[in-house]
């Protein structure tokens, strides 16, 4: 099933920045640390329409791809659930898309992490029905000019189950990844995956390394979600179309293979510009998109492999080594 509602951007840059995976330039407070902003050089050519797609991925759940995040939906009989909801400009026609499926309200919002194309919708929906999210989500959300009921009200360190629509609904921190507060939500039985930004399907990948991500983190993170992974499970990822477990393993390989390149370019003594200048090899190459260009992504690569683990002190959670991380997907 698969539904299609247009809107036309009113301007260029202006826009297409709001569309990007980063805070508001005018966020004020005690930030507990400023996200690297998006490469410099605002695109070509801005996009001048975007569409918010519908899809039924499997039982229960739905994607729906726009403007910002991709977000999942359970529908059934209890109503909705959403796993992130995109920016607020995008609220009615994410509303009008759910009417669509027919099935009642939303009665939760979860979120993967706290970067505002995947929350800023908390304003609408958060204000009939309770966010649901990591304790660092709640505390980096804190600081955004959002109104009091975005906030998530139920936080969590390490996991928590949603039992919905027939089924449970695992949401699973992963540390040290994307940021510092992401998790992945596993629906049991409808056996789909949502990623959040821990992947970006063919795509290369932002890592907030200012708010607690890391390189290195974030691929031991692939790696262990592979090695659980059912085989047969569809995965929605933050950005990019609906995948499978193939296009995991690519993203796995990309990122091995980058890393690897980077790591020895460094060990060799190169700087920052001279890699930059050298570029990706083919095919990652044209993993490029308009956010993460070869240069921004280096860049991440570069500074988070030469600036340790995280480039930021983390601001409550511990280290956890990876054989005791809670990420257990297979019932
Ligand atoms: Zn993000």
């Amino acid at each position: 099933m698969r539904i299609w509602i247009c809107s036309f951007l009113l301007c260029g840059y202006a826009q297409w920045a709001l569309a990007q995976d980063q805070p508001a330039p005018d966020v004020t407070g005690p930030a507990p640390e400023a996200t690297t902003p998006p490469a410099e050089t605002p695109p070509a050519a801005a996009p001048q329409e975007t569409a918010l797609r519908v899809e039924h991925v499997a039982g229960n759940v739905y994607m729906l791809e726009g403007k910002g995040g991709n977000i999942g939906v359970s529908v059934g009989p209890d109503g909705l659930l959403m796993v992130d909801d995109q920016f607020a400009s995008e609220s009615e026609q994410i509303q009008q898309a759910l009417a669509a499926l027919g099935k009642g309200t939303v009665k939760y919002v979860l979120n993967t992490h706290w970067h505002r194309d995947h929350t800023e919708g908390n304003q609408v929906f958060g204000l009939a029905a309770p966010v649901i999210a990591h304790t660092q989500v709640r505390k980096r959300l804190e600081v955004e000019k959002y109104v009091p009921e975005a906030l998530p009200v139920i936080t969590y360190e390490n996991a928590v189950s949603v039992h919905f629509n027939g089924e449970e609904i695992r949401v699973i921190h992963v540390t040290d990844g994307h940021t510092d507060g992401d998790s992945i939500v596993y629906f049991v039985n409808s056996n789909v995956l949502h990623l959040g930004d821990q992947f970006f399907s063919g795509r290369l990948p932002f890592i907030d390394l200012d708010s607690g991500g890391s390189v290195e983190g974030y691929l031991e993170n692939v790696s262990e979600i592979l090695g659980q992974a059912p085989p047969d499970v569809l995965i929605i990822p933050g950005h990019g179309p609906l995948s499978t477990v193939t296009e995991l393993k690519d993203f796995e390989t990309m990122l091995t293979e980058t890393i690897k390149l980077v790591q020895s370019q460094i060990r060799n003594g190169k700087k920052l510009d001279a890699i930059q200048e050298a570029g990706l090899p083919a095919p990652w190459s044209t993993w490029a998109w308009e956010f993460i260009d070869e240069d921004k992504y280096l860049e991440i690569l570069f500074n988070g492999l030469t600036k340790g683990r995280r480039r930021t002190a983390p601001t409550a959670m511990p280290q956890v080594p990876a054989a005791q991380r809670p990420l257990k997907l297979i019932r």
